[in-house]
């Protein structure tokens, strides 16, 4: 067996930007650090025109 490179995807919350690496393949429902349900949505500031 030789060296092989194994990488793994994480999730980084937007909130407080902690970052975990999830157990499965599906998305997490809400940050396990801050528990915001927000946490894979950016804050995109809304110009009012
Ligand atoms: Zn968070």
């Amino acid at each position: 067996m030789g060296k092989i490179k194994f990488e793994v995807e994480g999730f980084q919350c937007e909130r407080c930007q902690h970052k975990w690496i999830p157990r499965g393949n599906e998305e997490p429902s809400v940050c396990p650090e801050c528990k915001s349900p927000y946490w894979n949505k950016p804050r995109k500031r809304k110009k009012k025109t």
